[in-house]
């Protein structure tokens, strides 16, 4: 057997070498394993890796490859945001707070992946809690591009965005609430997908901001977005916001060509703090879509600019409320000092969370508290009304809108740490989606001094089909998903 090339490797080449009897999973596992082992000292995308389980489970996807009983996803590996439940394996948000928690249950994720056979490898680095655009909040680790070592990955799923660059993984799952998929995506040459607020479960992710929390794939191309998405996208009762909808095939009706679709460039995200090579990249590739038969309309969502400051009053004000069970008391850390009750609960608090998590939990107490409430919470809420009927009706006239990811390329590590605002501003671009519910998606769409630019898309609620067709005829039409970072 030649030796297993696994960079790059999609999840539908690696499904042919499986199914032609080309390569085992365990085989394939342990390709895997070695890249980790070879990458990882730079990389640090990976929070655990759980080999024993990995091979215990290519195992048993063999045997059901043999048996002739597999999915599309058995015996592929795969990494897993370290937010998201694994039964018997830390789940750590890469937070001191949980560092030594084990999860006795699966979220719906893990459940629905474990059950289509697909590998765990293990989880992967973000920045703490998920609130961050540079994975260096984690408080375990700092990951680094696979592009260029000395630049963040982006965040919050840094971890999974990077691993899957550097070919440590098939695919990854990331979460996003405010661009954490669709920016480390970006920063890493990946494709990076925010599904529909409801579409996928949440039950079993760690809560930052339950009402725009969304788990998504990260992948090497469009196909194996579709793909992962067919898999774990689906109604479960444990989530309260779950959709009951029928699930589509999303992999089915991929074609290369956009005649009469209609795509809107809004101008809103052309402007302030965007790099001009970035904004080139993305205008080319709208030329491109053009060429594929896309009618392509200049148009204007006045409020999207305020989308920002809308985020930094909800998701704060949500994860307050949501990080208040971390008191010691039922599990997490705990802190040990003696004292009252009171006491040991603000020095578990003080000692567990670190600086960016603090931040956020005073913000959000300060938007909820009495006297502030109706000017910042009240008033963030009704702008959040406004943007989301400025997005519906865009889509009126739209099936698409197209626009750049991230306001830069990969920036360095270190760079923006001294300063939150700066930090907050990476995700102008993606924010929007999140703030409107409606699916969302990064794809590669050129290369500036070596770093990947990011296209996003974005499409009505439950519109996904039409994300998937506009990024996949792009793809088709350009050659930079194939272009792999060097390492
Ligand atoms: N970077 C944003 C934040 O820090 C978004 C995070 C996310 O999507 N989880 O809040």
């Amino acid at each position: 057997m030649p030796t297993l090339d696994i960079k790059g490797l999609t999840i539908n080449a690696a499904r042919r070498l499986l199914d032609e009897k080309e390569v085992s999973a365990l085989e394939l596992t342990q390709a895997y394993l070695d890249r980790i082992v070879s990458v990882e000292e730079d990389v640090h995308s990976f929070v655990s890796v759980t080999a024993d389980i990995a091979l215990e489970q290519a195992n048993i996807a063999d045997r059901m490859i043999s048996e002739g009983v597999h999915g599309h996803l058995t015996g592929i590996p795969m990494q897993l945001k370290d937010n998201m439940s694994t039964k018997g394996v830390p789940t750590t948000c890469s937070s001191k707070m949980l560092e030594h928690f084990i999860p006795p249950y699966d979220a719906y994720v893990t459940e629905k992946l474990k059950d289509a056979g697909a590998i765990l490898l293990g989880k992967g680095n973000l920045d703490e809690f998920a609130m961050g655009s540079s994975t260096e909040n984690s408080a375990l680790k700092v990951t680094h591009n696979p592009w260029d070592l000395e630049k963040v990955p982006g965040g919050s799923s840094g971890g999974p965005a990077a691993a899957v660059a550097a070919s440590e993984c098939v695919f990854s799952l990331g979460s996003d609430t405010g661009g954490s998929i669709r920016q480390p995506a970006s920063l890493c040459g990946v494709v990076g997908m925010k599904p529909t607020y409801g579409l996928v479960s949440r039950f079993g992710l760690v809560a930052f901001a339950s009402s725009l929390d969304q788990i998504g794939p990260i992948t090497s191309d469009v196909e194996d977005s579709a793909v992962v998405l067919s898999h774990i996208a689906g109604h479960d009762q444990r989530d309260s916001t779950s959709l009951n909808i029928d699930v589509p095939d999303y992999s089915e009706g991929l074609v290369a060509d956009l005649t009469g679709f209609k795509v809107g460039v809004p101008v809103e995200y052309f402007s302030e703090g965007i790099d001009s090579g970035v904004e080139n990249s993305v205008r080319n590739a709208i030329k491109v879509l053009s060429d594929l038969g896309a009618d392509i309309v200049e148009t204007s969502l006045p409020h999207s600019a305020y989308a920002l400051a809308v985020y930094y009053i909800i998701a704060p004000s949500e994860a307050s409320a949501n990080l208040s069970r971390y008191d010691g008391v039922k599990y997490g850390y705990s802190s040990d000092v003696a004292g009252s009750m009171w006491d040991a609960l603000e020095n578990t608090r003080q000692n567990g969370f670190g600086p960016e998590v603090k931040r956020r939990i005073m913000l959000g107490t300060y938007a909820l508290s009495s006297g502030y409430y109706d000017a910042y919470y009240v008033k963030a809420q009704k702008v959040w009304t406004i943007i989301r009927n400025e997005f519906k009706e865009a889509f009126e006239s739209f099936d698409v809108l197209a626009m750049p990811t991230a306001p830069t390329t990969a920036f360095d590590i270190g760079g923006k740490t001294g300063d939150p605002v700066q930090m907050y501003l990476n995700d102008i671009f993606t924010i929007p989606a999140n703030i409107a519910g409606i699916p969302a998606i990064s794809v590669s769409c050129g290369i500036l001094d070596g770093l990947p630019v990011g296209l996003q898309f974005m499409a009505g609620a439950l519109q996904e089909k039409k994300l998937f067709r506009a990024a996949y005829a792009y793809q088709q039409a350009t050659n930079w998903h194939h272009i792999k970072a060097n390492i």
